[in-house]
């Protein structure tokens, strides 16, 4: 069972395509989640339903009563995220126009796409002439929007250690051309440096796949 689809299409366009809680837009990467949970008994009438950004769905779910961290999104809060959006948009559709259409994906799903592109160095290491560098830009980025402190443990863990692992290769290879090229410290670390990257290459896969099972779309828009 699902909600009805003519209903989600008219849903998705009153919300113009925007997460009712962040308000992004979301283009196809957006979901009508059930404001009450089917386990607890929600319906599948297009009442119960808010569309929302693949991020702010994830944390809707992530949050873990026996580890609690934050502030968890009660029905009620939800409900009131969704006629709070709708109103604006259903009454100042002037708003939605002037407002700059943020091309961004959420802090999360760029990292994941981070992490492929780090697979992607790892899987040809170049360190005879420095090659492509590992990058950690999303990483930064979203830990300071405070998307790994919502994670649950072991997800986090396994970002880190990728991202751990990967410090740990770069270093071999800066330190390594810190000496002149062809000397004995430099042929050193150029010969480690492949096989920190490799010992990279796994940590950097799971980390990928652990979030995008976290991303993963439990009712996804057809
Ligand atoms: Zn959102
Ligand atoms: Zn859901």
């Amino acid at each position: 069972m699902a909600f009805p689809r003519d209903l989600v299409s008219k849903l998705l366009a009153r919300c113009h395509r925007r997460c009712c809680v962040c308000h992004r837009f979301c283009g196809i990467k957006i979901e009508t989640d059930h404001i009450v949970p089917k386990e607890q008994g929600g319906s599948d009438d297009i009442e119960n339903a808010i569309p929302v950004c693949f991020e702010c769905h994830a944390e809707i779910h992530s949050y873990n009563d026996q580890h609690p961290r934050g502030r968890k999104f009660l029905p009620d809060e939800l409900r009131q995220h969704k006629e709070q959006w709708l109103k604006i948009c259903d009454e100042r559709p002037d708003v939605l126009v002037s407002v700059h259409r943020a091309a961004d994906v959420g802090p999360l799903q760029a990292l994941i796409d981070e992490l492929a592109l780090n697979g992607k160095v790892a899987a040809r290491p170049n360190v005879q002439d420095q090659g492509a560098r590992f990058h950690d830009a999303q990483l930064r980025r979203a830990i300071e929007v405070g998307s790994i402190a919502i994670l649950r443990d072991e997800i986090r863990e396994a970002v880190l250690d990728a991202y751990v692992a990967m410090d740990a290769a770069s270093q071999i290879v800066d330190s390594a051309w810190r000496h002149p090229k062809g000397s004995n410290s430099w042929a050193e670390g150029v010969n480690e440096a492949p096989r920190r990257i490799k010992d990279a290459q796994p940590q950097i896969t799971k980390a990928q796949e652990e979030l995008l099972k976290f991303l993963a779309t439990e009712s996804p828009v057809v």
